[in-house]
């Protein structure tokens, strides 16, 4: 097991270690992104696998001494290709952009077309956006949601798809609060010819958990990131079919990467493997509930919620009838002790750095064992600090009651720090 005591005589690095783990025991936690790993998790990501190089795929290694790396690798993706019952699993994208890069370019040549969810409705940077290497190499087009129901507008997108005829559609997002209709997008796929793409990277635990519609039967290629609702290591893996599987692994080594980091391998390992116990069914229900309950309880408090509610772990709440904006919240938030992020809301007018809406996600605060009754809690200081953006004394009561409140649902009680 790691301790922080292996680190005490770096003591410039111990200190800012030993002030992250405050903040993350402290802080109510509410980047729908984000989560807390399981110790075997932390304690596998810190093994000695880190030293090892293992450039290529189990029995194919540049690399002698690669036993125990081929494995770990094929341990690993066997647990992927259960949990999501895929054909395929590239286990090996250190993030979920490197996943989709290698996925693009298992299936495009530069210059093809990706048609993509609209980064202002809830869409990811890699799906398109012109700053990303997604709109650099790739002439893209978007589709988004409609602006009376806020839901991914299908018919909008099969237009879309017939006048630009893509070579591949993407579905999934980052702040799309609803289901998503896979059979939907395969069939407009189908219709254009086009390979159909699902990043699951905020939603795979749901899925893992049969809580969220597969995308695996619809789709030829799924990323994912393995630390959002999944509750593993920061990375990524790609699911596949049989037939792209060959092209799929080489665009991520030698495409796209070198060496896998096999010690993150080994904590997606032991990731997957807890979420192929039943309790992490249970987690996930109570994720949901608790974002259902937040939902309610932000909308009784008169705010209104984009797509009027959620399906999923996050809700994203549309500031501007209250009249302050996605920054002002987050600092308020952040001062009262509640970790969150703003993001732009569809059809908005503001630049990404203001942004009206305020994003907020329960998987972290139900990994610390919190249900209905605390999110009720929760949901009270965050209107209070909305509240009174301004008040900074206000704001600093909130964040004592927050530590107080807090103190119930310890988080890594063995780590010393
Ligand atoms: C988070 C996210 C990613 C990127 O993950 P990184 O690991 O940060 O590169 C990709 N797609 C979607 C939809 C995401 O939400």
């Amino acid at each position: 097991m790691p301790t922080f005591h292996d680190l005490a005589h770096d003591t410039q690095l111990y200190e800012i270690l030993s002030r992250e783990l405050a903040r993350q025991r402290k802080k109510l936690q509410m980047i729908a992104s984000e989560n807390y790993v399981s110790m075997a998790v932390l304690a596998a990501g810190a093994s000695v696998f880190t030293n090892k190089y293992a450039e290529g795929y189990p029995d194919h290694r540049y690399y002698g001494g690669c036993e125990n790396a081929d494995d770990l690798e094929i341990l690993t993706q066997g647990r992927a290709r259960k949990l999501f019952g895929a054909e395929h699993a590239n286990v090996q994208p250190h993030c979920g952009s490197s996943a989709n890069m290698a996925s693009y370019f298992s299936v495009l040549k530069p210059g093809d077309t990706i048609l993509g969810m609209n980064l202002t409705h809830g869409g990811h940077l890699t799906h398109g956006a012109p700053v990303s290497f997604s709109g650099k190499l790739f002439k893209t087009a978007f589709y988004g949601v409609r602006k009376d129901t806020e839901y991914i507008d299908y018919e909008a997108l099969a237009e879309i798809a017939e006048r630009v005829k893509p070579q591949i559609i993407v579905a999934g997002a980052s702040s799309y609060p609803r289901i998503i209709d896979f059979p939907k997008f395969r069939e407009v796929a189908d219709r254009c010819g086009a390979y159909l793409m699902v990043d699951m990277a905020h939603f795979s635990g749901l899925v893992a958990a049969g809580l969220f519609p597969s995308p695996v039967p619809h789709a030829d290629i799924v990323s994912t990131t393995t630390h959002k609702t999944l509750r593993g290591p920061r990375g990524g893996m790609i699911l596949c079919r049989k037939n792209l599987a060959k092209a799929v692994d080489e665009q991520i080594f030698p495409g796209i990467q070198g060496g896998p980091l096999l010690h993150v391998i080994a904590a997606k390992a032991v990731a997957l493997g807890e979420a192929l116990e039943p309790e992490f069914i249970d987690y996930q229900r109570q994720v949901l509930k608790n974002c259902q309950r937040l939902g309610t309880h932000m909308t009784d408090a008169g705010y209104r919620l984009v797509s009027g509610g959620t399906d999923t772990h996050l809700i994203l709440i549309d500031l501007r009838p209250s009249g302050i904006n996605g920054q002002e919240a987050q600092t308020a938030l952040d001062m009262a002790g509640i970790t969150a992020n703003r993001n732009v809301v569809p059809f908005e007018k503001e630049c990404f750095s203001i942004a009206s809406g305020l994003r907020l996600g329960t998987p972290a605060l139900t990994t610390r064992g919190m249900i209905e009754s605390d999110i009720d809690v929760v949901g009270e200081f965050i209107v209070d600090a909305l509240r009174n953006v301004r008040n900074e004394s206000r704001l600093n009561k909130i964040r004592m009651r927050v530590e107080d409140f807090i103190q119930k649902f310890p988080i890594y009680p063995d780590l010393k720090g």
